[in-house]
Formats: C-alpha cells, sequence, structure tokens
C-alpha cells in the first residue's frame, strides 16, 4: 500500500527507536523524507537502508530553534512541499525535583518540550502553503499521569499532551491535523536501561496487562495512521500505545489475588 506515495514528510529522532521504525515505514509506503537527529552516525545507518532519491538526512537538535527551522527549510529546499510532520525526538530523565538541577530540568523540558513548538512553529506555515497536512506529536504514557520520580519528563510530555490539543484546534481550519501518540515501555536503546532492570521488568511484566514491552514498529503503525488520510477526521487526540498499562485505575489486580492468576 502506497499511503504517502505524494507525500513529504519530516522526522526528528530518526536515527533510532521509534523514529527510525516510523521512517522506514513511511518510507516503504512511498513518503519523501527528511530525517532529522542529532546522532549523524547512527542517521547515516539508517538513511543507507532507503533509497536516497527519496530521502535525505540532516544534524538538528530539536532543542536549537534555529537548527528546527533550518532542518524544516532543508526539506522544502529538496523536495518543494511539506505534507507530514513527526515531532519524534525526545530525551529521558529521572529524578524527584529537589534533587533535579535546574540544568536538567531546563534540558529536558527543552528536548521534549520546547522541540515541539519550535517544530510545529516553522512547519505550519508550509502545511497551510500545501492546502493542510498532519502532525504527529510523540508524548508518551508519562503525559498522562504521574510517575515516582519522573518530575521533568512527566512535565514536558504532559505539555506535549495538552500543547497538542491547542494546536489542533488552532489549526483545523488550516486542514491540519494535530496528534499525539503516547507509547508506554518500547524496547528502543532510550529505555534499554529500564529494560536490563531485572526487578523493574518484573514490576513492569506485573502492570503490563500484555505482559511484554512493545516494539518500535508498533508505535510507527500508529504514527503512520495517524498521519495518514485513514485518519482525515482525527485531531487533537492523543492515542495510547502501551500494551493496556493505562486502561488499570491503579487498583490490585483483583483475579491475581482472588485467582491467583
Ligand atoms: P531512542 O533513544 O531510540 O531515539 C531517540 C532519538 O532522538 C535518538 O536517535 C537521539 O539521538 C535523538 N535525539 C535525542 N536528543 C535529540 C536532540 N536534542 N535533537 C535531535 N535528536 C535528538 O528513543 P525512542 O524510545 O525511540 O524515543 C523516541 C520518543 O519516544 C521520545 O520522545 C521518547 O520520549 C518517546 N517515548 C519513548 C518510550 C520508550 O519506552 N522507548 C516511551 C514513551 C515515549
Amino acid at each position: 500500500m502506497q499511503r504517502f506515495g505524494d507525500k513529504v514528510a519530516i522526522v526528528t529522532g530518526a536515527a533510532s527507536g521509534i523514529g527510525a521504525a516510523t521512517a522506514r515505514k513511511l518510507h516503504d509506503e512511498g513518503a519523501r523524507l527528511l530525517l532529522g537527529d542529532v546522532d549523524e552516525a547512527r542517521l547515516d545507518i539508517v538513511a543507507k537502508q532507503l533509497d536516497p532519491d527519496r530521502v535525505g538526512t540532516f544534524n538538528v537538535d530539536v532543542a536549537e530553534i534555529e537548527q528546527v527551522e533550518a532542518f524544516t527549510e532543508a526539506a522544502i529546499t529538496r523536495f518543494g512541499r511539506l505534507d507530514i510532520v513527526f515531532n519524534n525526538a525526545g530525551i529521558g530523565s529521572y529524578g524527584r525535583t529537589p534533587d533535579l538541577t535546574p540544568e536538567a530540568w531546563h534540558r529536558t523540558i527543552a528536548v521534549d518540550l520546547d522541540s515541539i513548538y519550535y517544530g510545529c512553529r516553522a512547519a505550519i506555515p508550509h502545511l497551510r502553503a500545501a492546502g493542510g497536512g498532519a502532525i504527529v506529536n510523540t508524548a508518551s504514557i508519562s503525559g498522562l499521569g504521574g510517575d515516582a520520580g519522573l518530575a521533568a519528563y512527566n512535565a514536558a510530555k504532559g505539555g506535549v499532551v495538552n500543547y497538542t490539543r491547542t494546536l489542533a484546534i488552532d489549526h483545523a481550519r488550516d486542514g491540519i491535523r494535530v496528534n499525539a501518540v503516547c507509547p508506554g515501555l518500547i524496547e528502543t536503546n532510550l529505555s534499554r536501561g529500564l529494560i536490563s532492570h531485572q526487578k523493574l521488568m518484573d514490576a513492569y511484566r506485573e502492570r503490563i496487562p500484555m505482559g511484554r514491552a512493545g516494539r518500535a514498529e508498533e508505535v510507527a503503525s500508529v504514527v503512520c495512521f495517524l498521519a495518514s488520510d485513514e485518519a482525515s477526521y482525527v485531531t487533537g487526540t492523543t492515542l495510547v500505545v502501551d500494551g493496556g498499562i493505562t486502561a488499570g485505575t491503579g487498583q490490585p489486580w483483583f483475579t491475581r489475588v482472588f485467582e491467583g492468576d
């Protein structure tokens, strides 16, 4: 299926994990793409597996507005238009408030939240010029509630969720749809430390109804749905990809206690 045969897309955080998987899927379904990341070496490895006539790379730090503007302009220069924006680059952050340095707080907000504003600010005029388009922002289930010790990350991702709603309202009549994807635990470089932590993974298996971490490709499918015309009446929503974690209320698992399953 060539859902993106006539589309131009930009993807940040494309060198790894969810961004790389989404870049591959957009490419395989026909899109022309500019891939951005700070990790040039890894980005080149991803791009080398794709058609060079349809794929370019760009070294961009999404926490720097001028760099995000240059990245977006580079897509227009190369492909002449812009239809799909996947604002995905992000970093993790751990620490309770008294232990978080202002530098760590600001860096998390800059990479995980400011970047979304920079990306949308740069892209929206081009999407309007193309007669509309689709923006997908990577939030997290950590944007839907609090997590012990993830103060800055929760603040940033909560911001992404609510900002996505406002973007959707503000630009619906420009023909621009804006949605967020909220992954749970997904196996990527970002979560490697969590997944290799035995005690944490035992706790995760208890908490995830599906009993496993997700794969980057399982998030990429959802991103591509939101970016495609199949989601033509979907805007301002958050699509959760978490194996069921947030379906629970947080109460104990009654059947496990009463029936041992
Ligand atoms: P990843 O580490 O595999 O990929 C993230 C990519 O972003 C890397 O290639 C990295 O170089 C790039 N990046 C980091 N800082 C950047 C910057 N300042 N400018 C440009 N690029 C930068 O991680 P991932 O899991 O694929 O993460 C992608 C997104 O998914 C992030 O926003 C993350 O918060 C979110 N997320 C991940 C999980 C998970 O469990 N993996 C869960 C929820 C949300």
